[in-house]
């Protein structure tokens, strides 16, 4: 039970507003720890619990600095929490203000893709938690607009991914300002040998956690393979799709244009359905997102930069349309699905030229993934029906074939290892191996006008989709608003 935990009352009272009875295993393992002061270094995997399980007593540590003063100078930054993309950091945003409501205690997350100046704005009025990307933080550092001086505690999320999308130097930059008196924490759904020497210089005498054995995947998930031909696949997800009657679910491609024109043929299919990537502005990114959470978009499409953090409570449906280069994105992906122990199904499409990456999956997850014929799929009937099939067909190579190292994604635009790359790349293409829907031109989207236009879009965009959840606006937003309102009077 949280109770006996040593937690207090106002962040006992705000969990079981929540409706969580129980800690999960990770929470269990890491409240302690980290209430008794240690660092830790934990192996979670997405959907556990890990946000709450470093959140909480993060928030126990500050209450004794709780204050409800309005001067800047009683609010220093005394934790820090650094996550690898935007959408994550705004998920631990919400989390740390959800878990923290009964306490004054102030948080904001900045993050790159949005104006800077409304961020200094917040950081000046003074907050004790800070979520932040490393890009940003960094432009913030420069700015002269936030100070490590009373920070007490860091915490790195995902450590993984940081690093896998380049931030290491960004994290060494920001570490050499931190005070050297201090509590770090890090977490990783997976460990590599780089990840371990990052912990060796971040973490002092870290306690280890393990919640689940290390790049294994949640039991609660269930996975299945289906066979299929390249050409075939758009049909069998079609087919998934309506025979399982799947209300969500969230299909992974590999690349960004991919993942446009796979939405785009299941909207043409009359099923609603949006791409997230790295092309999409945030503001798109967000509301798409939005649109997901709450029903009016079936089928999300994303690749795996764009979907690293993405929580969608009871998600009961993974797709793995294609297979990722790199085994351990697929842990990543399916642990969208099968939350904090609720059931999951992770659906993989499996060609034949995708065997050598399914054998790698298996590996690292030590397990056969166990292969399921569809029963009733017809897949010429399912592709007679679907429209300018001829057009389609009729096309050359894809640029999906062509180009697929230039599509493997990374936003901060650094290129990606040999290993991240496009597998097939490695044999000289996969033409004849290719699925017809990617053989349509990418045409991306167009950028507003102007950069400030664009920021401004975003801005009010971010803004409406917060409020389309219903959720608390971040102050940073609520700040950026009426900034923009003030302007336009
Ligand atoms: P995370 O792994 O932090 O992304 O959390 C995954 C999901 O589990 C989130 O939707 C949380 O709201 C939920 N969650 C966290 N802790 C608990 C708990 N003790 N009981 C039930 N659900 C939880």
């Amino acid at each position: 039970m949280f109770d006996q935990l040593g937690l207090s009352s106002e962040i006992l009272r705000a969990v079981s507003d929540e409706g969580y009875v129980n800690p999960t295993p990770i929470q269990a393992q890491v409240i302690p720890s980290i209430l008794a002061g240690r660092d830790v270094m934990a192996s979670a995997q997405t959907g556990t619990g890990k946000t709450a399980g470093f959140t909480l007593p993060l928030l126990y540590r500050l209450q004794a600095h709780a204050s409800t003063s309005m001067s800047p100078a009683r609010h220093p930054v005394r934790a820090l929490i650094m996550a690898p993309t935007r959408e994550l950091a705004m998920q631990i945003d919400e989390s740390v203000k959800k878990y923290g409501k009964y306490l004054a205690l102030r948080s904001a997350v900045v993050f790159g893709g949005i104006s800077i100046e409304p961020q200094i704005a917040v950081l000046q009025t003074g907050v004790e938690i800070l979520v932040a990307t490393p890009g940003r933080l960094l432009d913030l550092v420069e700015q002269k607009a936030v100070n490590f001086s009373k920070t007490e505690v860091l915490v790195l999320d995902e450590a993984d991914r940081m690093l896998d999308m380049g931030f290491l130097p960004d994290i060494r930059r920001v570490m050499a300002l931190l005070p050297q008196q201090r509590q770090s924490l890090m977490f990783s759904a997976t460990f590599s040998s780089e990840i371990r020497k990052l912990a060796d210089s971040l973490l002092k005498q870290p306690i280890r956690i393990e919640a689940a054995a290390r790049n294994t995947v949640n039991e609660s998930i269930s996975h299945i393979v289906h066979r299929v031909n390249p050409g075939n696949k758009f049909a069998l997800l079609l087919h998934l799709i309506r025979q399982q009657n799947l209300k969500q679910a969230l299909v992974f491609v590999k690349t960004k244009h991919g993942s446009s024109q796979l939405a785009q043929m299941l909207t043409r299919n009359e099923i609603s359905a949006a791409a997230i990537h790295g092309d999409k502005n945030q503001q798109q990114r967000t509301q798409a997102l939005a649109e997901f959470k709450n029903g009016e978009i079936q089928i999300l499409v994303a690749t795996d930069v764009a979907a690293r953090g993405i929580d969608i409570e009871k998600l009961s449906h993974v797709v793995n349309y294609e297979l990722p280069g790199n085994p351990e994105d697929y842990v990543h992906r399916i642990g969208r699905t099968g939350r904090a122990g609720s059931k999951g199904k992770a659906i993989s499409l499996v060609s034949e030229h995708e065997k050598e990456l399914l054998a790698n999956i298996e590996k690292l997850l030590n397990t056969k993934l166990e292969v399921e014929p569809v029963t009733g799929f017809e897949a010429e009937q399912s592709l007679r029906n679907l429209p300018d099939r001829k057009n389609r067909m009729a096309s050359g190579n894809s640029r999906h074939d062509s180009k697929p190292a230039e599509n493997t994604e990374n936003e901060k635009g650094r290129k990606l290892p040999a290993s991240h790359r496009y597998a097939d790349s490695r044999r000289g293409g996969i033409s004849k191996h290719s699925d017809p829907i990617f053989t349509q031109p990418y045409v991306p989207q167009s950028n507003p006008a102007s950069p400030a236009a664009a920021r401004q879009a975003e801005t009010q965009s971010l803004f409406l989709a917060y409020r389309q959840e219903k959720k608390t606006v971040p102050a940073l937003f609520t700040a950026l608003t009426k900034n923009k309102i003030k302007q336009e009077n």
